[in-house]
């Protein structure tokens, strides 16, 4: 496969999302916002930075089914801080992910949490995305949604969210996401589809699908089409530009003004290499026509 990976840092702060790139798989995560006390000296970084290398380590084995994978990966990173941080604190860290595996035959996924996966399959573009959380916490979300980002209402509604959230957090009837609890992992979104029917895939956290979803500025037709010919990189500097003429959330009400956001975008490699001559004519136009781009614009933006 030949991947595409892009991430942006909502603001100076460390960047939460997590993304990695193998010869056959991506692998993205979200650590989730800290609102709470966590009972852990490490944070949200730290533990979607262990928890993506661990899912790297075992998914390798293509014999072994993704959620298993998974499952060990979060024993395994709490293994890691279980002598120093309370694991059973409510607040523990946690991160959303989702895993494609590009096997022989068939392009496999895993997802827990709000990362979306998106795909064109047989000329048909699908989405996978667990939005369970955003059935949780809704009169909290409602209220929160009122108030304009930076004020004091906001904040406190947030918290009160928060804790509604993490209330709700990998509980039969709640949501379900990767913290200290391996079981979570029987509850992610697993399926596949032929290899030789996707074109090609994206993997997005929130803080990039917000562009879809919240902003609706983009379909994911839209989206895909877009990175066919923009790349990744693009389309995270189009959505910093679309939440700067909205900054305090008025027009589109969301959380903060800027997510953490990643993509990264996938096509399977050629079958035949490219001609020699095409290679050598591609590199005397880019000497002559090297130009930087323009400032981020699509239809409908
Ligand atoms: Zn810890």
């Amino acid at each position: 496969m030949n991947f595409n990976v892009a991430t942006l840092p909502a603001n100076i702060s460390a960047n939460e999302d997590w993304a990695a790139a193998t010869s056959d798989m991506a692998v993205v995560l979200d650590g989730a916002t800290v609102r709470t006390d966590t009972g852990c000296t490490h944070g949200p970084a730290w533990y979607a930075r262990k928890l993506g290398g661990a899912i790297i380590g075992g998914a390798g084995d293509q014999s072994r089914e993704l959620a298993d994978i998974l499952a060990d990966a979060i024993a395994e990173v709490a293994d890691m801080h279980r002598s120093t941080c309370d694991l059973t604190h409510p607040g523990t860290p946690s991160a959303a992910l989702a895993i494609v595996r590009v096997e022989d035959d068939q392009v496999r996924y895993a997802v827990l949490g709000d990362v979306t996966i998106v795909a064109e399959v047989d000329g048909d573009v699908r989405t996978v995305s667990d939005q369970r959380i955003s059935l949780t916490a809704t009169a909290e979300r409602k209220l929160a949604d009122q108030h304009p980002i930076g004020s004091p209402e906001k904040s406190k509604a947030m918290i009160a969210m928060k804790h509604a959230e993490l209330a709700a957090r990998n509980v039969e009837g709640g949501y379900w996401i990767a913290a200290a609890d391996p079981s979570a992992a029987r509850h992610a979104i697993t399926g596949s589809w032929p290899a030789a029917s996707v074109r090609d895939f994206a993997v997005l956290t929130d803080g990039a699908a917000r562009c879809v979803d919240t902003f609706k500025s983009l379909t994911w037709p839209g989206l895909l089409g877009a990175l066919r010919t923009t790349g990744p990189q693009f389309i995270l500097d189009y959505v910093r530009q679309i939440e700067r003429h909205d900054d305090r959330g008025l027009r589109f009400p969301r959380n903060k003004a800027s997510d953490d956001a990643t993509i990264v975008y996938a096509t399977p490699a050629r079958s035949e290499p490219a001609p020699v001559n095409s290679l050598h004519g591609s590199c005397a136009s880019s000497r002559t026509t090297s130009r930087r781009s323009s400032s981020p614009s699509l239809p409908g933006g």
